[in-house]
Order: structure tokens, then C-alpha cells, then sequence
């Protein structure tokens, strides 16, 4: 405890990531990032980008990258923000339109980030639960709310809540923004994308760091009305003005225009999940649906955290949370190649005898 820290800096609590381990020859399933390298003419173009420009300052409202997101999604460039990876733009967002009166809502189990924006940002909150099946209820969010903020698929869980629950949830709250965190729906979901032209609170968050395969690269980017952009780019403005390289929004851009790769990688990965908890139910593992490239999963004989110790001892790393106590005995597995999924599937065999 520092004389010399902000009294903030004593009461905060940082979010822990996912480990990277130093050494290489482990099977990291532990962070979901994509098994699969990125595209390659986002290589090419950061390649280039290096080679030609890098002396100077990068545009600092990533035009071009914003209009490649736009075109993606079928929006128009001032719907759209971008920031350095989408934990940067979720920061923005909780400072900049989720602070209110209000508490802001999110479900008990979920992303661990959100708390400890709460936290940083002073913004009051209150946790809703699951159900039983780990499945979000969207009635019970029908209240008094300074904002709602929800992971689609949830994480760690990998469940999906439906479009038209969504849009149900939408028609209902139309008083506080509704952000959804679509890390992982290119897995298996149906983006929110196309109801933002339709309601003004909606702020959809997305990554490049899982199906775009750039989690080095750090970037995410936000849609939503220009209103609900424009107080992300104020906030933005008066902390960065440039959050994004010129490397950066040269490979974003690229990414974003490469279609084909991204279906391809997307569909691989959707293949392997597939197989992989066909197999893991024949070992008598539970596996949550998942709609995203993890699954979540428990053994009603075997105990979690031990799983993920004898799993590691065979260079196979997995993330186990010990907090909720709900989920403590649930192993989060990143869905890897079809070759590192059977590595994965003869280590357990092993482990279970
Ligand atoms: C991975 C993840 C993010 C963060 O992605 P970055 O763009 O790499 O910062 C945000 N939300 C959820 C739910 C995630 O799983």
C-alpha cells in the first residue's frame, strides 16, 4: 500500500486474465483465442503498412476501418467505434453510458471484467441470476435500471439467448442502453446488429481477437446510433486520440474485407466443437450448448480444479474459476484444432482411466 497512490488505486480490484504461458510447446485452450491464423492479406497489409508509413501518426478517427466495419454489418461509419481491443471500447462505454442513478444490470455469472469497471468508474450495480440452466431470463431485467450490459453467448457459459428475446428485451427498456458483448457470436449466434437501425439504446460490442484471429493485434468496435457513438468518441478523445496503430487499422481493415477466410476459420472451429463434446459426453462430461468457440463443461466424478491440474501436468492448459461457487465445478476449454482436441480427448481419457 503506496503513500504515493490515488486512493482509487487502493480500492480497485484488477481484472486477472487468462495465463499466457512462456513456454511453447503447451496446448493453450485457456483464452479462446482462434486456433487459426488470421487472414492473409491482413499480414500483407501490416506487412506494408511498416514498411511504408509507420513513421507517422496513425488517422486518429480510423476511417477506413470504420467504413470496412460499416460495410460489414451493413451500417453507416457513424455508427461505428473503434477502440484498442474491445476491452478498451467496454471501458469507454461503462464510463461513458452506464453510469447513472440507477444500478446497471448484468447477469451473476458473466464476463469478470464488468465488476471491476464498476468498480474503476464508481458505477453502481446489481448481478441477476441464471437459472438453472445457466440460461439468462430476460423478465427478470424488466425493472428500474441505469443500463443492462451482457455477454451473447454468455461467458464462460457459451449460451445463447435468442434474437427475439433480445428484441423482447429491447421493445420493454427503452429508458437506459442495452450493450451487447458479442465476443464469440460468430460461433453460432445471430448478431444484434441489424436491430441497431431500429433501436436507439442498443450498443453491440465485437472483437477481432476470436473469429478474426488478431488477438495480438488489439482491436474491437462498438455500433449503435451516432448519439451513443458520439459519447464514446468524446470520452475516447479526452483520454486517446489515437488507441489504434497504423499496423492496427491496416490489418482490422483487411480482416473485416476478408470474408472467406473468416467463414472458413468460423466453420472449422463450429466442426471441431461439434465433435469434441460428442466426445466429452462419452466420458461423461456435461457440456453447456455452446454457441461460441469454448465449451463449458463439468464431470459429476471429478473435481475440477484436479482436472486442470493433471490436464496441465500433460502441457494442456484450461481455465478453471473458482468464484461463483456455481461454476466452480465447470472447466471453461477453448475449442482448438481437430489435432489439439484429440490431444485434449486422449489426455482425458488418461486422467478418467
Ligand atoms: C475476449 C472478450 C472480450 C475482450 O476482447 P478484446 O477485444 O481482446 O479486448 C470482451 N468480452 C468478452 C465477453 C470476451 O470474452
Amino acid at each position: 500500500m503506496s503513500q504515493f497512490w490515488s486512493a482509487i488505486v487502493h480500492d480497485i480490484t484488477p481484472y486477472v486474465p487468462g495465463e499466457q504461458p512462456k513456454l511453447t510447446n503447451l496446448i493453450k485452450l485457456n483464452t479462446n483465442e482462434n486456433p487459426y491464423g488470421p487472414s492473409l492479406r491482413a499480414l500483407e497489409a501490416m506487412r506494408q503498412e511498416v514498411a511504408n508509413s509507420i513513421r507517422l501518426y496513425p488517422d486518429p478517427a480510423s476511417d477506413q476501418l470504420r467504413e470496412a466495419i460499416a460495410h460489414y454489418h451493413g451500417l453507416k461509419m457513424e455508427q461505428v467505434f473503434v477502440g484498442n481491443g474491445s476491452d478498451e471500447v467496454l471501458a469507454h462505454v461503462f464510463q461513458a453510458l452506464l453510469k447513472h442513478d440507477a444500478p446497471l444490470l448484468f447477469p451473476d455469472i458473466t464476463y469478470s471484467f464488468y465488476p471491476v469497471y464498476c468498480k474503476l468508474y464508481g458505477i453502481n450495480y446489481e448481478t441477476v441470476a441464471l437459472d438453472d440452466n445457466f440460461e439468462m431470463r430476460v423478465d427478470d431485467y424488466l425493472r428500474p435500471n441505469g443500463g443492462i450490459i451482457f455477454p451473447n453467448p454468455n461467458a464462460p457459459t457459451g449460451c445463447l439467448l435468442a434474437l427475439s428475446e433480445i428484441e423482447r428485451l429491447l421493445d420493454a427498456n427503452t429508458q437506459s442502453v442495452v450493450v451487447i458483448d458479442e465476443a464469440y457470436v460468430d460461433f453460432g449466434g445471430e448478431s444484434a446488429a441489424s436491430l441497431v437501425d431500429r433501436y436507439p439504446q442498443l450498443l453491440v460490442v465485437h472483437t477481432l481477437s476470436k473469429s478474426r484471429s488478431l488477438a495480438g493485434l488489439r482491436v474491437g468496435y462498438a455500433l449503435g446510433n451516432t448519439d451513443l457513438i458520439q459519447a464514446l468518441t468524446r470520452v475516447k478523445d479526452s483520454f486517446n486520440s489515437y488507441p489504434l496503430g497504423r499496423v492496427a487499422q491496416a490489418g482490422a481493415t483487411a480482416a473485416m474485407q476478408d470474408q472467406a477466410h473468416f467463414e472458413n476459420t468460423c466453420r472449422k472451429v463450429m466442426q471441431s466443437r461439434k465433435k469434441l463434446v460428442k466426445e466429452l459426453n462419452g466420458f461423461g462430461f456435461k457440456v453447456l450448448p455452446s454457441a461460441a468457440n469454448f465449451i463449458f463443461t463439468s464431470h459429476p466424478e471429478h473435481d475440477a480444479a484436479t482436472l486442470s491440474a493433471s490436464l496441465r501436468e500433460r502441457n494442456i492448459v484450461v481455465r478453471h474459476f473458482t468464484k461463483p461457487e456455481r461454476i466452480s465445478q465447470f472447466l471453461r476449454i477453448t475449442v482448438g484444432t481437430d489435432v489439439q482436441c484429440a490431444m485434449l480427448v486422449s489426455a482425458l481419457r488418461e486422467i478418467l482411466g
